[in-house]
């Protein structure tokens, strides 16, 4: 048996597929070099004993994913959550996240930000930045330090800004340009293309946007099909467009790389047809659904049962909350209060919830959110012994628990690639 083998002993679970939770008791997660081999219930009798870590009857599950997230409203979430969407964006974040033109503050923000993210089992994330490129940097850096699976970028916005965050559209496309081929060589974090959403963005921009993701084969990330306000003013800007995706479409953004689109929450038959491609990932944010008043809920089962690639997003800050884990509750939870007034889909499972927060969430980052051979050991320890286990319950019961009535405090061990990851 080779010496570099590790094995992780406990209640394994992960996603087979949208539908199956595989459960494996008292069993072992065999990693080489940060990459998972198999599971196993013996181990090889040679197996060297200071190899194997036991973590008994705890829960080993994927690192979380965290596909739509602003790391400059950090400071903003649970604020102003009685406003509209563009009356909160007005009022409370540009003015938030203008301030990030310092670099100072955006090293202690980001860095608490990174923390907070690991605090709450995100190992996977795919951030908004702020439109600034040293804060932008100051990001990427930080997440590419920590060790993170992430994407970001330098955010776009053009038009309907006000005066103090608006950028000049040339310039934007060049700094674009240049972020990118600065960020060529880097380890686990990759650089997106970041136009904040069709209302801030001019068609120059979006076209020229559009170039680069054709030139330079990199994601996109943004929001679309968000909230009822926010649609109609989209109508009234683009009326050549049929919609909020056919304006990504028509300009390169969407379905020509990876593409994560926030929110997807009215979703007619033409941007149904669009976003059924394998590139395309829709990000339920039902926190940030709920506190901004969108006007309604992703159809979450419809576009699963569709085929639709989904995760789920914290949102912060129109998201008040970092947990993914209580992301799965708030997405079942959603789902069933739809399903009331809506009883064509049913409500989703905690199979299929906890997929979009793991394995479907993290397809992107190639082989992370499950513990088959040839995924990277990005994985969470879960110590739900503050639960008390008076009740006999199965490792998928203790997940759901864990899931609705749990919180950082018993994720008691996060590993990126096998190596610990150690909490400020
Ligand atoms: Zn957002």
């Amino acid at each position: 048996m080779d010496k570099r083998y590790k094995a992780y002993k406990g209640n394994i679970i992960y996603s087979q597929d949208k539908d199956t939770l595989i459960s494996k008791e008292n069993s072992y997660i065999m990693v080489f070099n940060g990459m998972v081999k198999g599971i196993c219930k013996q181990l090889p009798e040679d197996f060297p004993e200071e190899n194997i870590v036991d973590w008994g009857k705890r829960l080993i599950i994927p690192g979380f994913c965290d596909m739509h997230v602003h790391a400059p409203q950090f400071l903003q979430r649970g604020i102003g959550m009685d406003r509209e969407l563009l009356d909160w964006l007005n009022t409370y974040t540009y003015p938030n996240e203008a301030k990030f033109a310092d670099k100072d503050h955006a090293k202690k923000i980001y860095s608490a930000f990174v923390d907070e993210l690991l605090r709450n089992g995100t190992l996977h994330v795919n951030c908004f930045p702020s439109i600034h490129y040293g804060a932008s940097e100051i990001l990427f850096q930080i997440l590419e330090q920590r060790g993170l699976f992430a994407f970001t970028g330098k955010l776009n916005m053009d038009q309907n800004s006000p005066s103090y965050y608006i950028e000049d559209t040339e310039q934007s496309i060049r700094d674009t340009e240049t972020f990118i081929l600065q960020h060529q060589n880097t380890k686990n974090v990759k650089t997106s293309i970041v136009p904040r959403f069709s209302i801030t963005c001019s068609e120059k921009l979006l076209a020229g946007l559009g170039e680069l993701v054709k030139k330079y084969e990199v994601p996109v990330h943004s929001h679309m099909c968000e909230a009822v306000n926010e649609m109609k003013v989209c109508k009234e800007l683009f009326p050549n467009y049929k919609n909020g995706a056919d304006i990504f479409y028509k300009n390169n953004l969407l379905g020509e790389t990876p593409t994560i689109m926030a929110h997807c929450i009215f979703m007619d038959d033409d941007v149904l047809e669009r976003m059924d491609n394998s590139n395309c990932m829709a990000v339920h944010c039902p926190d940030a659904t709920a506190n901004i008043n969108a006007g309604g809920i992703m159809p979450v089962k419809k576009l699963l049962d569709m085929g639709i690639h989904l995760a789920i997003g914290s949102d912060i800050g129109s998201g008040a909350n970092f947990s993914i884990a209580r992301g799965i509750a708030s997405t079942i939870q959603h789902s069933k209060i739809r399903n009331m007034f809506d009883s064509e889909w049913e409500a989703v499972n905690l199979a299929e919830a906890f997929y979009m927060a793991t394995r479907s969430g993290g397809r992107f980052f190639n082989q992370v959110g499950a513990f088959e051979e040839g995924y990277h050991f990005n994985a969470l320890v879960i110590d739900d012994s503050n639960m008390y286990h008076e009740m006999e319950l199965t490792p998928i019961e203790r997940l759901e628990r864990f899931c609705y009535a749990g919180d950082d405090r018993n994720i008691c061990m996060r590993y990126i690639l096998g190596t610990e990851v150690k909490i400020v």
